[in-house]
């Protein structure tokens, strides 16, 4: 049995997973950022021993994933946007330490591609990329089995390659980045702009009255699918994966998005086989994250 820890910017997702990639206990606390790392992984800890002993399971190891930048050689956090002060604090250490067993950490991004691969929509296939669309966009490579990285261990952003160069700012101080165009912010942000005399509404609430026929709603989202469409069709251009696994808060709505994405990436992919390049929504649903955390530890001693 091995442990997944899934540490997103609100909340930690934590549980054990068997090695057939199925989640047997699963909580979720939130991260309390004020209160710092050494308080998370206290809480963390207590949860683990719990579920340890309830499940009388043994336990082989410990699979963490993180919001970036993290270094997944070292362990150790980066300049995380979400936890500030939590720089340099390494759970791998900590929780290893801990329970007397190995541990690894990756980027969340990377940690889910990861596990989509084993377990989901990349079995069987050389090269996958995983992109969450949510409150951001992130992407983790998988060639070969294995965890594509960029210079010095860097994890690629593919969420803010920019499709519009006068589009919208961006998180990352940016302008156009394709996260500030088809993320679930972006959707609520300019169906706000198009409806000033509306309650703010949630993405899901948007895709609701998508759904019902409401005009503006149906332009947001229109504008939503051409934006993922566009970017896509960038991302296969440029690497022409095998498959393309979907997931994250937006996907949800994904009966409203996909075939319009497809159409797009066929229209504008003209020089690669595009039919030859699956895109379809993670099999994996809500479990995506645990699951992937606990495939970075199979990934790294397991193989
Ligand atoms: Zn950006």
């Amino acid at each position: 049995m091995i442990a997944g820890v899934d540490i997103g910017g609100t909340k930690i997702a934590l549980g054990l997973i068997d090695d057939n990639g199925a989640v047997v206990t699963r909580t979720e606390i939130p991260v309390q950022m004020e209160r710092g790392p050494a308080n998370a992984r206290d809480r963390i800890l207590q949860i683990l021993h719990k579920q340890v002993l309830e499940t009388g399971a043994g336990l082989t190891g410990i699979g963490i994933a993180c919001t970036g930048p993290v270094d997944p050689i070292t362990g150790e956090l980066g300049d995380v946007n979400t936890l500030p002060g939590w720089q340099g604090w390494n759970p791998v250490r900590e929780l290893a330490d801990a329970f007397g067993v190995t541990a690894a950490l990756e980027n969340d991004a990377d940690a889910a591609a990861l596990g989509e691969a084993r377990w989901g929509a990349g079995q069987g296939k050389r090269s996958l990329i995983s992109i969450t669309v949510g409150t951001g966009i992130g992407a983790g490579i998988i060639l070969n089995g294995d965890v594509y990285r960029g210079a010095n261990h860097a994890h690629p952003e593919i969420g803010h390659h920019i499709v519009e160069p006068d589009g919208p700012l961006c998180t990352c101080g940016a302008s156009g980045c394709w996260e500030s165009l088809a993320s679930g912010p972006a959707l609520e942000q300019w169906y706000a702009e198009q409806n000033p005399d509306d309650d703010r509404r949630t993405g899901k609430e948007i895709c609701m009255l998508a759904r019902a026929g409401h005009a503006s709603a149906q332009r947001a989202v229109e504008r939503l699918a051409k934006y993922l469409g566009l970017g896509l069709s960038n991302v296969v251009s440029i690497l022409m994966p095998e498959v393309i696994a979907l997931s994250g808060s937006v996907m949800q709505s994904a009966d409203l998005l996909l075939d319009r994405i497809h159409a797009i990436v066929r229209g504008k992919c003209r020089l690669v086989p595009v039919e030859n390049c699956e895109i379809a929504v993670s099999s994996l649903g809500a479990n995506a994250g645990l699951i992937g955390a606990a495939q970075v530890w199979h990934n790294r001693f397991d193989r």
